[in-house]
Parts: structure tokens; sequence; C-alpha cells
């Protein structure tokens, strides 16, 4: 799949309320081409909220739930139910995809028990987490998402906790899809919410949603700023299914050895929410933590990779 194959039809369309460069509305654009008119929206409160234009004008060309923070997973539990009771009286002829769009307060912290309790079910939906690292709506206040040392207006010397990992706590639901995504890697993004539009139960994607205003960066650094995240390792590109992980795009380039992780110095000099490891000194100890916690997550990695290639040099070597 390349950009130019996505089909042209928007379902995310023109006026909507959200900041320019906005992160949120650019994923929900890729989403909507993937997952095609078929599709019921349930928008767990958020930016997402917001950006769809007061009512009655509406960005969003899908029938649309407006729901409370912490109700994602029961809300779409109960509309998965009912829309398989109308497929089963012949009032769909096809079960439409239940797609919940939450932020990352939404689910890492007000959200989680009801996602939770709808993936230990496997509840048939796909839950799209976009994480902006904050509670970006109301002005940027430090969520479970928000990374070790990042400004919010409530830790304004850093964060000094680091980020809990959803999407490796779905993974251990034993859910059937779990996948992360970036902005800066569109196709990547289109083939796997295809492939989740594909399988049943419940689906989980996370996309990192770097915002121009909580950030603090331009708005016409948005992608650029996803595509750091990734190359330095600070946002890592996967899917997870069959008790199978598989590294993607930029994230699998790196470990494979044909791309470099650059240093995560780039990444955090391009936003201003770490400008107090740089202003007014250096702050070495806490940029040298977050290297190593990444440079250690990557040297398992590169090491596992090298090991499955030599066992499979082993394996294919002919009999001697
Ligand atoms: S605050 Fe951030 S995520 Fe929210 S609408 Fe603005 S750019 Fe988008």
């Amino acid at each position: 799949m390349r950009l130019r194959d996505f089909p042209e039809e928007e379902l995310f369309l023109q006026g909507s309320a959200a900041c320019q460069g906005c992160p949120g509305s650019a994923a929900l654009r890729v989403a909507f081409k993937a997952l095609g008119k078929n599709t019921i929206l349930a928008v767990i409160a958020s930016c997402t909220s917001v950006l769809q234009s007061p009512y009655p004008a509406s960005a969003l060309g899908l029938p649309t739930l407006n729901m409370a923070f912490a109700t994602g997973g029961a809300v779409a539990s109960g509309m998965t139910a009912a829309a398989d009771r109308l497929v089963k009286n012949g009032r769909f002829s096809e079960k439409p995809t239940i797609l919940v769009w939450a932020g990352d307060g939404g689910t890492y912290d007000i959200g989680i028990q009801a996602l939770s309790g709808a993936a230990e079910r496997n509840a048939d939906f796909i839950y799209v987490c976009y994480n902006n690292e904050a509670y970006s709506n109301t002005g940027t206040q430090r969520s479970g998402a928000t990374p070790y040392a990042a400004w919010t207006t409530n830790t304004t010397r850093g964060k000094g906790e680091w980020r809990k990992d959803v999407a490796q706590i779905m993974v251990a639901h034993g859910i059937p899809y779990v996948a992360t995504a970036s902005l800066a890697y569109p196709t990547d993004m289109f083939r796997k919410f295809a492939k989740a539009r594909e399988i049943r139960g419940t689906r989980y994607i996370e996309i990192q949603a770097p915002c121009p205003p909580g950030w603090k960066f331009p708005s016409s650094h948005t992608i650029k700023v996803a595509r750091l995240a990734v190359q330095t390792g600070m946002w890592m590109l996967y899917e997870h299914e069959g008790g199978r992980t598989t590294y993607t795009a930029g994230t699998q380039r790196i470990i494979q050895g044909q791309a470099k992780l650059a240093p995560v110095e780039e990444y955090l000099r391009a936003q201003g929410r770490f400008r107090h490891l740089f202003e007014p000194e250096r702050d070495e100890k806490r940029i040298a933590e977050i290297q190593n916690r990444i440079a250690n997550i990557f040297e398992t990695l590169q090491f596992t990779h090298k090991m499955k290639e030599h066992i499979m040099d082993i394996e294919m070597a002919p009999p001697r």
C-alpha cells in the first residue's frame, strides 16, 4: 500500500475545530480511510470531543456517539451487542465496525477499568488510543502516558515517573490484535487499521499523537516530531497477534540494523516541554537516564533478532 493508493473518499471532513497541526485529526483521516463507511464511532471525552466542531456541525462523516471519559469499553460492548442483534433480526445486512476513539486520559487513567473488562470479555470492537501524552483538551495536565521528565502544567520541573505501557497491558489481556502506530508512517498505520477491521474480538491500536500546543513545538513540525520519536526509540512500532510481536516500519529497520538509533537528544530538543533538560543548564543525569533506558531495550531486541537469524541460518544450512 502506497499513499497514493489510499481511498480518495474523505470521511474526516473540512471545518474541524482542531488546532493547526493537530495529530488527532490526521490520525482520524487515515483511520476512516482504512475502515470505510460501515463504521460507527464512539468518541470518549478528549480533544476529539471538541475538534469535531460544535453541534450541529460535525467534521466526522460517520455516525458518532459522544461519551463520558470512563465509558469507552462499556459503551463499545453495548454497541457491538446491539449491532449483532440488528444483524440477526435483518435490520443490518452486515455488521458495522465499532470504533472507540479515546485519548490517553480516557485510556491510561480514567477509562482503563471499562477497557480492561471489555478486553477480558473479548468484546468485538476496535479501541484506539490517540496518545498525546497529556490531558491536552483541558490545558496539558499530566497523564499516565506522559513521559518521564516532560513538562506539563502540574509537572513544571518534569514528570518524575516513567509512563505506563498500556499497549503491553492489552497484550497481557490476550486479545486478538494489538498495534502501535505513528503519523510519520501513514502506510504502516493504514495497514494496521485495515488488518484490525478483518479480525473479530477486541483490537487495540495506540497512535502516538505529537500535540503542538501541549508539547510546545511549531504546528508545522507534527510529522517531524512523530518521526523523531520512532528514530530515537522513544516510540516503537509493532503489532502483536497470535502470541507473537512483529516490529514494523522505522522500528523494524533499527532492530534489523538497516538504520541507526538516533540520539534521544534530537527528539527532546525538538520540543519545549523538555527545554528544562537543557536550560539554564544541561541536566546530564535525566538525559542519560532516558537514553540508557532506550539503549537497553534496543540492545535486547537487536540481540534477539541476531539470534533468530543465526538459528534460521543453522536450520537452512544443507545437511552434511
Ligand atoms: S490540543 Fe493538541 S491534540 Fe488537542 S486539538 Fe489541539 S493539537 Fe489536537
